[in-house]
């Protein structure tokens, strides 16, 4: 098809600026200064709001706060788990402690963004996890992955973590 031979388009927001472009939900005539790539293609500035709700529109501000959060429950939480469960806790109450350390994170992480979801907050929860895991084996000088538990009660806390911050 030549492109050549359709009536002149008009972005839809700059009436003057002339072009080939649609948004590919709407419609809409759009200039690719107004196109915003979204992982479907390109879209008017209006579509690609719709498809992103507010708790998936995240700022570097909130990106710090969630480091921030993950730094903090991170290593309260390792130096808990050092001080007070040195040894061998058994697969329940692993399981039980993993729960815990998930929720934390990702109730850490809401109260710090603002209930902000998506990978990037996901990330920043299980790195959390697993900076606890770090802090806790750090002060008890054991080396990382020699046990069971500890492996329970990071793959529980990474899974809960995530599927709250989803
Ligand atoms: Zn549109
Ligand atoms: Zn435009």
């Amino acid at each position: 098809m030549d492109a050549s031979e359709e009536p002149p388009l008009y972005c839809a927001r700059h009436s003057s600026t002339e072009t080939l472009l649609h948004c590919g939900r709407c419609d809409t005539p759009i200039c690719p200064r107004c196109m915003v790539q979204t992982p479907v293609g390109g879209r008017c500035p209006d579509c690609a709001q719709v498809r992103k709700p507010p708790m998936y529109i995240i700022g570097a501000q909130h990106y710090l706060r969630a480091l921030a959060a993950a730094s903090f429950v991170g290593v309260v939480a390792g130096y808990a788990w050092a001080q007070f469960l040195p040894g061998r806790m058994g697969i329940f109450f692993a399981a039980i402690i993993g729960l815990g350390l998930g929720w934390a994170n990702a109730k850490a992480s809401e109260l710090a963004t603002g209930r902000k979801r998506g990978g990037g907050m996901q990330l920043f929860a299980a790195s959390g996890v697993v900076l606890a895991y770090a802090v806790r084996s750090a002060l008890l000088g054991s080396p990382i992955g020699n046990s069971l538990d500890d492996l329970i009660v990071i793959t529980v806390a990474v899974l809960v973590a995530t599927t709250q911050l989803r």
